[in-house]
C-alpha cells in the first residue's frame, strides 16, 4: 500500500421496497420487485478522510417512507469517524439522499459542483417534477454554508487529493459529480447517481429521474472511461454492493462474473454459487 492508495468504504443506511419499472426510463418490461439501497461512503487515504454525501435523517426518511436502517453519522462513529473532526466532505450532488445531514459536520468543507447550486435554487425549481429530489432546507442549508465561507466550488473535473479526483457529469441532476480514488486494486470509480444500479450502465437505460437524458447515457461512458474495467465501478443505489463487497475484503472475482451476466436472474443464480 503507497502513501496515496485509499480505503473505500460503503455504508448502507437505508433501503426501499420498489419495482423494476420504477428504475428504468421507458418502465421494465419484466417487472418484479428491485429493492434499492442508501448510500453514504468514505475515502480513507493519504492522512486524510473524505466523507462522500451525507445522507438523510430519520425525519426525512418518515416523510418520504424509507426505511431508515441507520444514522449514517452515526455508521461514521462504528467507524471510527468523529462527524465534528471531519473536515472535507463531498456532495456529489444535492438530492434530499445525499446531503441530509450536512449540518452534523461542523469542522468541514463541502465540495461541490457549481452549476448544483445553481440548478437547486434556480427556475427549474418551479417544477414539481424536478424540486421533488431536493428538500429546499438542505440547499437552504448550503446557501448559508456558502456565505460562511464552506463551499468549495468546482466547474469541471478537479483534483481534490493525490489519487482522488472529482468528474462532472450532470444529467440526472444538473451539477452531478462522481469520485474516482486510488485503492491497493487500482482505481475505483464512486458512480454515485451516475448509475443507479448496475443494470442501468449495462442496458443503457437511465434511472427515472432525469433532467438530461443524453447526458445520462455519456455518464455511462465517462464512468467507463475512467475505471480500469466495469468490475471497479460502484454504482450509488445497487443492493448488490453490500453482496460483492463483504466488509473489509474486496473480491473483484465475484464482481467480475456477476458482471458478465446480464439477465437479473442469471446474475443473481451465478453470485449465489460463488458464496
Ligand atoms: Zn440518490
Amino acid at each position: 500500500m503507497t502513501k496515496f492508495d485509499y480505503e473505500l468504504f460503503a455504508i448502507r443506511y437505508a433501503t426501499r421496497d420498489a419495482r423494476r419499472g420504477a428504475h428504468f426510463i421507458g418502465g421494465d418490461p419484466h417487472d418484479g420487485p428491485m429493492p434499492m439501497d442508501y448510500f453514504v461512503w468514505v475515502a480513507k487515504g493519504g492522512g486524510r478522510t473524505f466523507v462522500i454525501d451525507t445522507g438523510f435523517n430519520a425525519e426525512v426518511s418518515e416523510k418520504r417512507k424509507r426505511t431508515f436502517l441507520r444514522c449514517p453519522v452515526e455508521a461514521l462513529a462504528a467507524l471510527g469517524i468523529d462527524a465534528n473532526a471531519v473536515e472535507d466532505v463531498i456532495l456529489t450532488h444535492l438530492h434530499y439522499d445525499h446531503v441530509g445531514n450536512f449540518d452534523r459536520f461542523p469542522k468541514a468543507r463541502f465540495h461541490l459542483q457549481e452549476r448544483e447550486l445553481a440548478y437547486a435554487t434556480g427556475r427549474y425549481m418551479h417544477y414539481p417534477r424536478l424540486s421533488h429530489s431536493f428538500e429546499v432546507e438542505d440547499v437552504c442549508g448550503i446557501v448559508r454554508l456558502n456565505y460562511a465561507g464552506r463551499v468549495m466550488f468546482y466547474n469541471g473535473d478537479a483534483e481534490l487529493a493525490p489519487g482522488l479526483t472529482v468528474h462532472a457529469v450532470g444529467g440526472h441532476s444538473a451539477g452531478l459529480q462522481f469520485v474516482r480514488v486510488k485503492t491497493r486494486r487500482g482505481f475505483v470509480v464512486l458512480a454515485s447517481d451516475v448509475t443507479h444500479f448496475y443494470e442501468n450502465m449495462a442496458s443503457s437505460r437511465p434511472f427515472t429521474t432525469a433532467l438530461h437524458i443524453g447526458e445520462m447515457l455519456e455518464g455511462f461512458d465517462r464512468l467507463l472511461e475512467l475505471a480500469p474495467d466495469e468490475g471497479h465501478i460502484v454504482p450509488g443505489h445497487d443492493p448488490l454492493v453490500m453482496k460483492l463487497y463483504p466488509a473489509p475484503a474486496l473480491n473483484s472475482k465475484v464482481l467480475r462474473c456477476a458482471w458478465t451476466y446480464r439477465h437479473p436472474a442469471l446474475r443473481r443464480a451465478d453470485y449465489s454459487s460463488h458464496h
